[in-house]
């Protein structure tokens, strides 16, 4: 059996093709940075128009890639959640006329729960019940993965997303789009003791996660005195870096470890587009060294958006027997967890 994923709900476009066993024979991925960078943003429109003229191409590369034709696609998966309505309507569409042309199996596929699914696609044998955290540009969600199917929402971010607070720093600071992977580079030359950061809390005792303080702080340092930052890549501007990408890491690690005091956990892992963050990629291992866990990431290409993580899952809800069906519609908002059992500091 040979499986297309679709994803189109943000700014790339991807189309990827695995078979059976799982094997990755083609992971296509467009991106549309020179499309938004001028604005600094994602720009929906701009980015609806940009799949809807990048999806035949990709298309064809991933056909190419994987050395099949239009006979050989079994079953068609593909993102109808959470993400931007007008770039969803660009997958969807494009999925749902392919099934329906060659009268194949349509498998609707939530976004987040194929960045979980990435990392079953890495490491198949991932010990369960694994405690995972997926840290995206829209979302900060830590799960216990109690079997592969049942995922346990534990802590959920009350604001920004983690990525999309490093994205925010890196407008602030003036330095491009994306800003994350930016952000990762010039602090590694920088200090991440020169600015502090307080960690959140709250009054409540809730063990949220709250990013959009940590950004305040550092619009604050900026603002206190604007002429140490001007000398672009100059040094206040990678100890700020340094320092805020520090803070964000220390507060994700904290409800890890939280969580690990009341569950009982087999392995940890990390999945979704900040997991490409070097600081966080070598701190998350330390934790797990320091906790004698197994502890999986997903390799950077596998941690963005990509269609692999949706083909996969949707190889997994298919061997269920679980398909969509023609009259599928893209959803903005689109849960991904099956249970909420909310950390508490009480
Ligand atoms: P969601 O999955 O929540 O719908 P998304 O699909 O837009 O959001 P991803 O593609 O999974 O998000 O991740 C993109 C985010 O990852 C961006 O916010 C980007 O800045 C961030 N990111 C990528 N590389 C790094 C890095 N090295 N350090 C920090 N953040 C990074
Ligand atoms: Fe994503």
């Amino acid at each position: 059996t040979i499986f297309l994923g679709v994803e189109s709900s943000c700014d790339d476009t991807s189309i990827a093709v695995i078979n059976n066993e799982g094997t990755i024979l083609a992971n296509v991925v467009s991106s549309q940075i020179k499309e938004h960078a001028p604005f600094g943003g994602v720009v929906p429109e701009l980015a609806s128009r940009a799949h809807l003229r990048n999806i035949p191409v990709v298309f064809q590369q991933a056909m190419d890639q994987a050395q099949i034709g239009l006979d050989d696609i079994d079953v068609v998966a593909v993102t109808h959640g959470p993400g931007l309505i007008g770039s969803l309507l660009v997958g969807v569409n494009f999925a749902k006329s392919l099934a329906f042309g060659r009268n194949l199996p349509l498998v609707p596929v939530n976004h987040i729960r194929g960045h979980i699914r990435a990392l079953f696609l890495e490491h198949g044998d991932l010990p369960l019940p694994a405690l995972t955290l997926i840290v995206s540009g829209g979302h900060t969600h830590l799960f216990l993965v109690e079997t592969p199917d049942h995922f346990v929402l534990l802590a959920k971010t009350r604001d920004d997303a983690a990525g999309e607070a490093f994205d925010k720093l890196a407008k602030m600071l003036d330095l491009g789009f994306p800003g994350g992977a930016i952000v990762d580079k010039l602090a590694q030359s920088g200090d991440p003791k020169a600015f502090p950061f307080n960690m959140p809390r709250f009054s409540d005792g809730a063990l949220d996660y709250s990013f959009s303080g940590l950004k305040t702080a550092a619009a604050h340092q900026l603002r206190r005195d604007p002429q140490r930052f001007s000398e672009p890549e100059g040094q206040a501007i990678r100890d700020l870096c340094a320092s805020f990408q520090s803070a964000v890491v220390r507060h994700l690690l904290q409800r890890v470890r939280q969580a690990l005091k009341v569950e009982k956990v087999a392995s940890l892992s990390l999945g979704g587009g900040v997991a490409c963050n070097s600081h966080l990629r070598q701190s998350f291992r330390e934790l797990g060294d320091k906790y004698r866990l197994p502890t999986y990431i997903t390799a950077p290409k596998l941690s963005t958006d990509n269609a692999a993580m949706i083909a996969a899952e949707g190889r997994h809800l298919f061997q269920q027997g679980i398909t969509g069906s023609l009259d599928l519609n893209p959803e903005v908002r689109l849960n991904a967890f099956d249970e909420v059992r909310l950390l508490t500091g009480r």
